[in-house]
């Protein structure tokens, strides 16, 4: 990308697009296209394609879509299939009717098998199952990743598609229903703290594991794959380590300052035992993760309370 290319980053609103466009801006990128989901819906192809036609973005970052934890993916399946597809069918098509240089499509983990070995490669994609808590996610996740290696065999495109693991960071979602673990626990135990709570409830047992990476390290991984990754296959964006419910809910308790007790509640689900990425492909590539579990958990929660404040005056 050239310091003054035109630059369209979908969903510049949300977690990741906030932070790709923070990255470019800090980079010196000056030709940055946005638009809210109240201005264009990307559902919409006609929108879409009218957007596209006015504006000719050069590079696409595909960071829109409808995201949430566990108990928002099983809950809300048809919306998580249904807006996803929609909204990347729509712009990886207009990225090619409109002739775009390069675009960057994001996937998520989660369209790895249940069961996949650890730590996953790229090549373990649809040898297996899924996990039944966020299949319909998965499935259209996988469908833009073949939709991207589809047009770029038939018509020649430079797409790319990226999977990164579990992300957290400003921005987040921090609604206690439908968020993911890492914000869910910051907002339970500052809470608890706050209302002198005797325990804080932590869903599932404690031991499934998960890797964390804060966004901001993804969305400099999503520049640098821009500039310098064009292949069709697929790539892993991760820390290359991970850490048990149980443990992350102890870091989160200590960060906080919350002395009270942590009670699992098996009666929510597990989801998926382990989803660790191998990254070496991406490290070959010469990018990696700078941005420690702890450092990362210590500047959320601080934006967290800012947040609050904000609110509060
Ligand atoms: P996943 O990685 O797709 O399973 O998404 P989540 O981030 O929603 O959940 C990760 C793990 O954390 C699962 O095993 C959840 O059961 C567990 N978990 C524990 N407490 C919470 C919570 O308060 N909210 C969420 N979303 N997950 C929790």
């Amino acid at each position: 990308m050239n310091k003054d290319s035109k630059i369209y980053v979908a969903g510049h609103n949300g977690m990741v697009g906030s932070a790709i466009v923070r990255k470019l801006k800090s980079d010196g990128y000056t030709n940055l296209l946005m638009k809210g989901s109240s201005e264009l819906d990307l559902r919409r192809a006609d929108d879409v394609n009218d957007f596209f036609s006015n504006n000719c973005p050069d590079y696409v970052f595909l960071a829109a879509a409808k995201v949430g934890g566990i108990l928002s993916n099983d809950k809300y399946k048809a919306d998580f299939l249904y807006d996803n597809l929609m909204i990347q069918n729509n712009v990886i098509h207009a990225a090619h009717v409109y002739k775009c240089e390069k675009l960057l499509f994001l996937g998520s983990s989660c369209i790895y098998p249940k069961y996949a070995n650890q730590p996953i490669t790229e090549d373990s994609l649809l040898t297996g199952l899924l996990e039944p808590t966020n299949e319909p996610y998965a499935v259209a996740k996988i469908a833009g990743i073949k939709l991207c290696q589809s047009f770029n065999f038939q018509y020649g495109t430079n797409f790319i598609s990226a999977m990164p693991t579990n992300l957290f960071g400003p921005n987040d979602n921090y609604d206690l229903q439908n968020s993911h673990v890492l914000p869910a626990l910051v907002r339970k135990f500052h809470e608890a703290k706050e209302n002198r709570l005797s325990s804080v409830v932590v869903w599932g047992s404690g031991r499934p594991k998960r890797e964390f990476l804060h966004v901001d390290d993804l969305a400099e991984a999503c520049v640098y794959l821009m500039n310098n990754y064009n292949q069709d296959s697929i790539i892993n964006i991760g820390t290359g380590e991970d850490i048990s419910i149980k443990d992350l809910a102890v870091l989160i308790k200590d960060i906080v300052g919350y002395n009270g007790d942590i009670v699992f509640d098996q009666s929510k689900p597990d989801g998926t035992p382990r989803k660790l990425l191998n990254v070496d492909k991406i490290t070959e590539e010469g990018w990696k993760a700078k941005i420690s579990l702890k450092s990362g958990i210590i500047s959320t929660y601080q934006e967290y309370i800012n947040q609050l404040n904000d609110k509060a005056s």
